[in-house]
């Protein structure tokens, strides 16, 4: 989630509407985008990189889940060569409904949404999939974005706004590409289809025009990169 100082300006707004609204009408709510209809009690466990807030009572999943953290931590530490000095926060709703009515975001989570990385907080908030390979693979793409804000945020100091600047299908693709890998049906039939039609597009076309989806054009576009040159190409060394 990027916010702007305008939104910022906007929200403040906003709340000053609702504020003045609300001496005339009686039930007015504000301060909360959601109604949260479960007052779970979260749980914390913390690995040497995370920091997991959760209320599943199945701890064996939880511990498996947290075992990933660490897993993706190791594979993308690799390839960004940064560390974390801080843990990273991960919330871990037990399915989509209830991550749908988080508090921890402002805004609307969509049914499409499998989960948010927060920019300057690094926090990860994502439910608990229908499968395990799929919970796996969210945490492994929102992971990517992680490491992604830390490293331009706080290594580079570029601001949020430049950070908005970059194209989708590099910051997508590339969570993509470093949470599927190389093999990946889903999008070869994307790239083949590209190719029958002679539609593939350039990277200007993927930078200008919307038509190419980010996630299945991106991750082709690195899993080019990452097989010719090497993954380290990915995050040059400084
Ligand atoms: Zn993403």
């Amino acid at each position: 989630m990027i916010k702007s100082a305008t939104s910022l300006k906007r929200l403040i707004l906003m709340v000053v509407i609702v504020l003045l609204s609300a001496f005339t009408v009686n039930a007015q709510y504000f301060g909360q985008n959601r109604v949260r209809y479960k007052n779970e009690k979260f749980k914390v466990l913390q690995t040497p990189h995370f920091e997991l807030y959760y209320y599943l009572k199945n701890e064996k999943m939880v511990k498996k889940f947290a075992e990933d953290a660490e897993t993706w931590y190791k594979m993308h530490q690799e390839v960004f060569r940064d560390t974390f000095f801080k843990k990273n926060p991960i919330i871990l709703y037990n399915n989509h409904p209830d991550f749908q009515q988080t508090t921890a975001l402002q805004g609307e989570v969509g049914v499409g949404t499998g989960g948010v990385t927060e920019a300057f907080k690094n926090r990860v908030i994502m439910p608990v999939m229908e499968l395990n390979n799929q919970t796996r693979h969210v945490l492994g793409h929102e992971l990517v974005h992680a490491f992604q804000y830390h490293i331009l945020l706080e290594k580079d100091s570029m601001g949020l706004e430049n950070i908005s600047q970059i194209p989708l299908w590099m910051i997508e693709g590339m969570a993509e590409y470093l949470s599927v890998g190389k093999v990946d049906a889903f999008t070869s039939m994307w790239m083949r289809d590209a190719l029958l039609n002679r539609d593939i597009p350039s990277l200007k076309d993927l930078t200008n025009s919307n038509k190419y989806f980010p996630y299945r054009y991106g991750q082709a576009f690195w899993t080019f990169i990452g097989s010719r040159y090497g993954d380290t190409t990915i995050v040059p060394p400084v």
